[in-house]
């Protein structure tokens, strides 16, 4: 067993030396109208799909999924419990189901593996954590909520956080939990294409959200299998803090999805942050500045944000990007195509 320092032992060493669309009122989710000011936004990926590619089973089964996330993480907030519970509770409920690229459902490398990435974002304190690369953490979301409390680090990897996730009684399971017919088939090995885009075809459906308490605090978390056929060891913007995940009580939490690499480059979170912190930027124009700046470097995607005043923000720059919200008046929307977040 590895001996990792705990929070407590970092902090005595210190001290020594994150279509279409539908709009239901808030009882549609089996929850009464919030009774104080809270928000959450979740999505799960972002991509080259057209309504008129899509079958409206599929669109059914994404719809009915994302709304699932919505009431599991909308709970927590109005039983009184903070952003970052209702983030973990949409994410963990996300990852369990197979239509999306998270832990179970998670597209493969090139090696027909799946290996996971996540981070999670208090934006109260900014503390942080995060993982890349883990084979065997039934819930990554859990892992990275771990992480940022009981370690004094904000990221691990491979290995490392699969020891550190076994020695704090994390559930553990064989890498073929992770992997469904369909991403098996879909995945060939060996392929000789350079690897999918995030935001090509089916290989989307990273999950991520962004949630406001009562007590007026945000949090931030994603949880992503990556890119199809990515190579051994790569590692994606989500688990990287300001790149795919950043909450920050001073601007405002995003999580991001599409193509990796130029949310790192561009690195997009904390970008919509700045914009809305040192720049006097909407949260609106903020988001939408930073997804045009990912597409001048070349990449497409989205972001769902939200701000302490519960305004949300989602654009992207793909065909659609699967996404869902409950706001501060208790009303819930579900969409997919349209841009905007509002009614
Ligand atoms: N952004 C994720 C990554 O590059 C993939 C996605 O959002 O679909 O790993």
């Amino acid at each position: 067993m590895y001996a990792f320092p705990l929070r407590l032992h970092g902090i005595l060493l210190f001290a020594g030396a994150a279509l279409g669309w539908a709009c239901l009122p808030g009882t549609a989710l089996g929850q009464d109208a919030p009774s104080s000011e809270t928000a959450l936004v979740i999505h799960g990926g972002a991509g080259s799909i057209s309504p008129d590619e899509m079958s409206d089973d599929h669109e059914q089964a994404y719809r009915s999924s994302l709304r699932a996330a919505l009431q599991d993480g909308n709970e927590v907030l109005q039983n009184g419990g903070s952003a970052l519970d209702a983030v973990q509770a949409a994410i963990t409920t996300m990852e369990s189901d197979t239509l999306f690229n998270a832990a179970r459902g998670a597209v493969l490398t090139s090696e027909n593996t799946a290996e996971l990435d996540a981070a999670i974002m208090d934006g109260k304190t900014r503390n942080a954590g995060a993982l890349t690369g883990v084979r065997t953490v039934k819930h990554p979301i859990r892992l990275a909520r771990t992480i940022m409390e009981e370690s004094y680090h904000v990221m691990f990897a491979q290995d490392g956080a699969e020891a550190f996730a076994e020695q704090q009684g994390l559930d553990l399971v064989e890498n073929d939990y992770f992997i469904t017919a369909s991403r098996r088939s879909g995945d060939a090995p060996g392929s000789a294409d350079p690897p999918a885009s995030a935001a090509e075809g089916e290989k989307f459906g990273t999950v991520g959200a962004v949630a406001l308490d009562d007590e007026g605090n945000l949090a931030a978390g994603t949880s992503t299998g990556g890119i199809s056929d990515k190579e051994f060891g790569r590692v994606g913007d989500s688990p990287i803090i300001g790149a795919g995940t950043y909450a920050h009580n001073a601007s405002c939490a995003v999580s991001a999805t599409g193509q990796g690499e130029f949310f790192i480059r561009g690195a997009a979170a904390h970008s919509v942050a700045s914009r809305v912190r040192f720049g006097g930027a909407s949260l609106d124009e903020a988001a939408q500045a930073t997804i045009d700046e990912i597409e001048a470097l070349g990449g497409i995607g989205g972001v769902i944000t939200l701000d302490r005043d519960g305004n949300m923000a989602t654009p992207f720059s793909t065909q659609g990007m699967f996404r869902a919200h409950v706001d501060t008046e208790g009303d819930t929307s579900v969409r997919i195509f349209d841009q905007g977040s509002g009614e």
